[in-house]
């Protein structure tokens, strides 16, 4: 092992394949092998989650436990281990009281009550692990208002912790639309001091403590997943009342992109796909298609005209909210829908009344199925991604993969991700929209479903997005360049 390369703490609350509600967890699942892969040695952490333990993983108890200091408290937790698919140790932090439940965060939009305790207690207790596996990490590097405390924890109480004094902390957004806000009367369970930590230019944000806050506020590098939302999130209109904060530390903020796990996003190996295809043999596409339709009980007409397809958590940032007055104009174009998702209770309920009202041409499944989610990425022919903001989005880099064109907003990291078809060229990935109105997203709809219609324009959009690498080496190394620059700065 090089002794130069870095020792990465990674600590974050969800990682593929043991703890997923979105995106975050396919970058927890293939970073910390993608960086080990470049020569980083990677310490994963993660809470053990009463779904993990169900999901039957092999998990090997590591003798002795944890004491966790928490304040005037001191709690016992358990540590176990077990080692990936791709050769990584990812140590689970157990504490029954707090994640031995149905579900990570709360049921749909109604949070756990004790989120603030829970989640501050996992981030001492993955503080505390390096110097009882006697390792000495050279960078920590949390995630999302979670594991937001961490980068404060690091200049307050863990300061002089042996194995963490020579440490630098970097901090990802995922979604600042998640500020981790709780009440200040409950700073006590931050295990940080109110008058050190409690103020403007700490965890205060408008009278609450912002978890995602301290992260911003306390890293010494601040990444984010693309670097068009790196630009965006400076501004008012997508700052979320961070973007003075952020614009405050521009200097210490970088966007970089995610990547796709292609070990997991490839329809020529994925096993969750009736056929399968690539650039180069694309006869499995339509049996994927042909099986879909049946699947959903769509009409088999369908087979020949386009089939959209939406994949999407049912949430106001993803603007499917775009797609309710338009879907009959959709319908009308010929073409067929399918929508795979959970979240909103009204947007479930319009979705389920629009299969009603278009029963063989509309099909919605409302719930979360890894599997169908596969089956439609292969058996779709566009996917719609109307999103309100998106910090990168991973479901426009598997539709690629996949040969399924992305029609997206362009905003975030679609815009970085998704290149819009050009005629003249035929260079492009797929269509794009900007404005957020329902008929600019149709405009972009028309031209995707025109398009399907022309094979030589199509088999070349196909193509071209089949060739695009997003894999995740490249965003690694940028990864690698920022804990570099970070420890550099420190010595
Ligand atoms: P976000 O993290 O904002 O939800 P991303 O596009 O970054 O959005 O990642 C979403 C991930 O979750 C993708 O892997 C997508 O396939 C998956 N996903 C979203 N909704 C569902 C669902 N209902 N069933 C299965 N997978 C889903």
């Amino acid at each position: 092992m090089d002794p130069t390369s870095p020792k990465v703490l990674f600590i974050s609350s969800e990682a593929s394949p043991f703890a997923k509600t979105g995106g975050l967890a396919d970058v927890g699942g293939a970073l910390p092998t993608a960086l080990a892969d470049l020569g980083a040695q990677v310490m994963q952490v993660l809470p053990l989650y009463g779904t993990v333990r169900e999901k039957g993983f092999k998990l090997t108890a590591v003798p002795g436990g944890l004491k966790v200091r928490l304040g005037r408290h001191t709690l016992r937790a358990g540590v176990f281990e077990t080692h990936t698919d791709a050769g990584n140790t990812v140590y689970f932090i157990d504490y029954r009281d707090f994640f031995d439940r149905p579900y990570l965060y709360g049921q749909g939009s109604r949070d756990y009550g004790d989120n603030l305790e829970r989640f501050a207690f996992f981030c001492h207790a993955a503080l505390t692990l390096p110097q009882k596996l006697s390792f000495s990490p050279t960078v920590v590097h949390s995630h999302d208002w979670q594991t937001g405390l961490v980068p404060a924890l690091l200049k307050g109480p863990y300061h002089k912790s042996t194995p963490l004094t020579r440490a630098a902390s970097v901090f990802t957004i995922h979604n600042i639309g998640y500020p981790g806000l709780f009440a200040q009367d409950r700073m006590e369970a931050t295990g940080l001091s109110r008058e050190e930590f409690f103020h403007t230019g700490g965890l205060e944000y408008y009278g609450w403590i912002s978890l995602l806050k301290s992260g911003i506020v306390y890293a010494d590098a601040v990444t984010t997943v693309s670097p068009t939302y790196a630009q965006e999130i400076q501004r008012p209109e997508y700052g979320m009342g961070m973007d003075g904060i952020l614009r405050h530390r521009a200097s210490h903020v970088y966007g970089i992109l995610n990547g796709a796990d292609y070990h997991h996003w490839d329809p020529e190996t994925d096993p969750h796909i009736p056929h399968r295809y690539g650039p180069e043999r694309m006869a499995g596409k339509p049996g994927c298609k042909k099986a879909l339709i049946q699947e959903m009980g769509l009409d088999a007409t369908l087979r020949e005209k386009p089939l959209l397809a939406v994949i999407s958590r049912l949430d106001h940032q993803k603007g499917l909210d775009l797609l309710v007055p338009i879907l009959d104009a959709m319908v009308a174009t010929g073409a067929g829908l399918v929508i795979l998702g959970e979240g909103d209770g009204h947007m479930e309920w319009q979705f389920k009344e629009a299969a009603r009202r278009h029963k063989g041409r509309v099909a919605a499944f409302i719930g979360f199925n890894e599997g169908l989610a596969h089956r439609i990425l292969a058996g779709a022919d566009i996917l719609l991604i109307p999103s309100r903001y998106e910090p990168c989005g991973l479901t426009q880099l598997y539709a690629l993969k996949y040969g399924t064109v992305p029609v997206v907003r362009g905003t975030g990291g679609l815009e970085d991700t998704v290149e819009a078809f050009d005629y003249i060229t035929q260079q492009g990935t797929g269509f794009k929209f900007y404005p957020y109105d329902p008929w600019a997203l149709f405009g972009a709809v028309r031209e995707g479903v025109a398009a399907y219609h022309h094979s030589g324009t199509w088999s070349r959009l196909l193509s071209n997005g089949m060739q695009a690498d997003f894999s995740w080496e490249r965003s690694a190394r940028q990864y690698l360049g920022v804990y570099q620059s970070i420890t550099d700065s420190r010595q």
